[in-house]
């Protein structure tokens, strides 16, 4: 079922939307408990996560508010309401497979492998996000992008507001490479920044007067994606004096996350002008979207044909 909300249109970049609905990494690991493990019990999500219950409750809020989930009886004629996934809600399936992909992928987790998989085929899912022209991956170096729609700077306070988690709390219950990719860039600054570094934003400067970010959150921002490895800061080839920060390869294999939320925002959220963005993949010429495509049978999956486990360590 679809539960619609009232969202005007909007000519803001479609993450930044969709970054203010699903801004935060609790809201993610929320999300794959609702998606991969089918929870719908407000008891169950908080012993599941070990999140403080209040947390919890403004996350469930939020996700309710802006039509991901609705809440509704348990059992029909019952009082006691459990939080469903509406179609806008399964629909996020894409970037919750990027998010455990490069989690995966770029740390050490070995100890608790978790596997996506193609109920149908057996299919390995990590990997699958591709261009849905040429059903590719997608580099970043191969995208260009192009605003349609003026981009209109407004208030950010929320995202002042937002606070950084630490992966310890994340993974209280246990382990998961989303509360890795969450602890990375689950905090909406962090995730700004990145997004400005795929449009070729490189200094210090340049991302203060773009985010209008106060330099103080700007640099503890900067300082943990060096630390985190997705950022070096480089000299500037030409300019003496002047310092860059530049996506390492581990930061550009992240491109799958913000290409999945921006396909996200522009089916769930654009008005009626369309996406503000339009993104050509330059290796096969054509203007895409991100989609979570089966390499196995060259489909594209959807949340009823997923297998989702996650093999304890012994
Ligand atoms: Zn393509
Ligand atoms: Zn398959």
């Amino acid at each position: 079922m679809t539960n619609f909300v009232n969202i005007s249109a909007s000519d803001v970049c479609s993450v930044e939307r969709s970054f203010e609905i699903l801004g935060g990494a609790w809201t993610f690991l929320v999300l794959r408990e609702a998606l991969l493990c089918n929870v719908v019990r407000f008891d169950d999500f908080q012993s599941n996560l070990g999140i403080a219950r209040q947390s919890l409750r403004r996350v469930l809020d939020r996700l309710v508010r802006n039509g991901v989930m609705v809440q509704q009886p348990l059992q029909e004629g019952g009082s006691r309401k459990g939080y469903f996934l509406t179609d806008r809600g399964r629909d996020l399936l894409p970037s919750l497979v990027a998010a455990i992909s490069w989690g995966q992928h770029w740390n050490d987790t070995d100890q608790y492998p978790e596997k996506i998989l193609h109920k149908s085929c057996g299919g390995d899912l990590t990997g699958g996000i591709v261009c849905s022209e040429c059903k590719e991956a997608i580099d970043p170096r191969q995208v260009t992008f192009e605003s349609r729609i003026k981009r209109r700077s407004k208030g950010r306070e929320k995202f002042a507001k937002s606070r950084y988690v630490e992966l310890a709390l994340l993974e209280r219950q246990r382990p998961c490479s989303i509360a890795k990719t969450m602890a990375t860039i689950g905090d909406p600054w962090s995730f700004l920044i990145i997004r400005e570094c795929f449009y070729g934003v490189r200094r210090f400067d340049a991302f203060q007067k773009r985010l209008a970010i106060a330099s103080n959150i700007l640099a503890t921002r900067l300082k943990r994606l060096v630390a985190a490895g997705v950022l070096e800061l480089r000299a500037h080839p030409t300019q003496s004096g002047i310092s860059e920060y530049r996506m390492t390869e581990k930061g550009l294999a992240l491109y799958d996350l913000p290409l999945t939320i921006i396909a996200w925002g522009d089916k769930w959220l654009a008005g009626p002008e369309g996406p503000p963005l339009v993104l050509t993949h330059k290796q096969c010429g054509n203007e895409f979207r991100a989609i979570l495509w089966c390499h196995e049978c060259r489909e594209e999956v959807a949340i009823d044909q997923i297998d989702y486990h996650v093999v304890p360590s012994s």
